[in-house]
């Protein structure tokens, strides 16, 4: 077995550690790891998230496999910012990356980490953007790649997947046991299921927080708001401030809101009952497709962080996700439903005084737009026709 540096995984539930990196969840529980690596570094001259962090990873230069992802910018909204009643709103536009989603950061992670155990085969459990993320780097590592999605996905969720070229199969049969089952065939397989919360998928998020914290000059914003689904997102932005704090970078640790659709909120369901484990969401129903988990395989270790760094969790209705998702376009940044829910939860927590008017704001924009034009319907869009001579007359001053 190939020994990556001095790293091994914990588990986040039963506090098992179990040696070496190549565990995808803990055999006694079932519950999510942790990676545990006692490194850090900023790379200054590089600026691709993988390069510029790669000290917080057990990796080699040699081994990064990285298409540039990360890097992406902190947009302020002034206006946002006032209409809500916040100090400032900063939008951390995860669109950029090269799979139009945050998704690209930990399947960068996942594939260095697969290569560099020999791998030559990864695969994936998703219905939407980490299904391309997954089959766009497998096809750049030049790796065998195999795609599961749900039986019911619309051909139009399917062909940008299929597009890349991997194995992808449609799945009938219980969702949740699918992603269970892949850890199965992956062992049986050789396949490496970089699944939404592996444990160098959430280690790999934790570039969102490291470039938040340096875009600020290692200042740290009193909100980050985190579109929630399976959890191994906000896990790992939850352990980047963590990591920013443990070795000095930065002061202090921002609070955090997990920010659900009320039509699929497992997690603040059980939030606004005091209770530490998730229960199946009944029914889920939202336009925010990429967060529609109605039983996050990180919800416990969720609500376990939340309560841990003083944390909040709220559901946000579909009426004020898509007035958030019309409000941010009309600030310039189209994002998909689920990178508009942070915003519907920042009104709701300013409202109920979580949030201050003194407090400074990041959400995590975490999916283009175009990854769901279906919504464009709920808009109410219109243009006009017009000859190009009437155009002096029709153009409104
Ligand atoms: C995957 C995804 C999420 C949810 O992330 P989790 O890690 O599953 O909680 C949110 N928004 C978008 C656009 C996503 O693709
Ligand atoms: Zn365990």
């Amino acid at each position: 077995m190939i020994i990556i540096k001095e790293a091994n995984l914990i588990c986040t539930n039963c506090g098992k550690n179990i040696e070496g990196t190549r565990a995808l969840r803990c055999a006694d529980c079932d519950s999510p790891l942790d990676l545990v690596f006692d490194g850090h570094g900023i790379e200054s001259s590089k600026s691709c998230s993988a390069e510029r962090y790669r000290k917080f990873f057990p990796f080699e230069p040699h081994e990064i496999i990285s298409m540039g992802e990360g890097a992406t910018p902190t947009v302020y909204l002034p206006r946002l910012a006032e209409k809500i009643g916040v100090s400032s709103i900063g939008i951390k536009n995860e669109s950029m990356n090269p799979t139009w989603s945050f998704k690209d950061r930990g399947t960068s992670c996942c594939t260095t980490h697969a290569k560099a155990l020999g791998f030559d085969h990864i695969g994936t459990v998703s219905s939407g953007n980490m299904a391309a993320s997954v089959a766009a780097y497998g096809s750049y590592a030049g790796m065998k790649t195999t795609i599961l999605v749900k039986e019911n996905l619309a051909d139009e969720k399917l062909a940008p997947v299929a597009i890349y070229r991997a194995q992808l199969f449609r799945v009938a049969g219980n969702y949740d046991d699918v992603y269970t089952e892949s850890f199965k065939l992956g062992k049986a397989k050789g396949i490496y299921f970089m699944n939404s919360d592996v444990p160098f998928r959430a280690a790999g998020s934790r570039s969102i927080s490291f470039e938040i914290a340096e875009s600020l000059n290692f200042d740290v914003p009193e909100w980050v708001i985190v579109p929630t689904s399976s959890g191994g997102n906000l896990r790992g932005v939850i352990s980047g401030f963590a990591d920013m704090k443990k070795y000095g970078y930065t002061s202090r640790i921002p609070r955090f809101i997990c920010a659900q659709a009320a039509g699929c909120s497992p997690i603040a369901a059980a939030f606004e009952k005091g209770e530490m484990k998730v229960e199946r969401f009944p029914n889920p129903d939202t336009i925010a497709h990429a967060i529609d988990n109605p039983f996050p395989p990180s919800g416990n270790e969720t609500l376990a962080l939340l309560s841990k760094y003083n944390g909040v969790a709220i559901g946000v209705s579909e009426e004020s996700i898509i007035s958030a998702q019309a409000e941010l376009a009309s600030n310039g940044l189209f994002g998909q439903p689920a990178a508009a829910v942070p915003i519907g939860a920042a009104y709701e927590a300013r409202k109920r005084g979580i949030i201050t008017e003194k407090d400074r704001v990041v959400t995590v924009f975490t999916g283009s737009g175009l990854k769901y034009t279906a919504a464009f319907a709920r808009h109410n869009l219109s243009w006009r026709e017009c000859h190009v001579s009437d155009l002096k007359t029709g153009i409104r001053d």
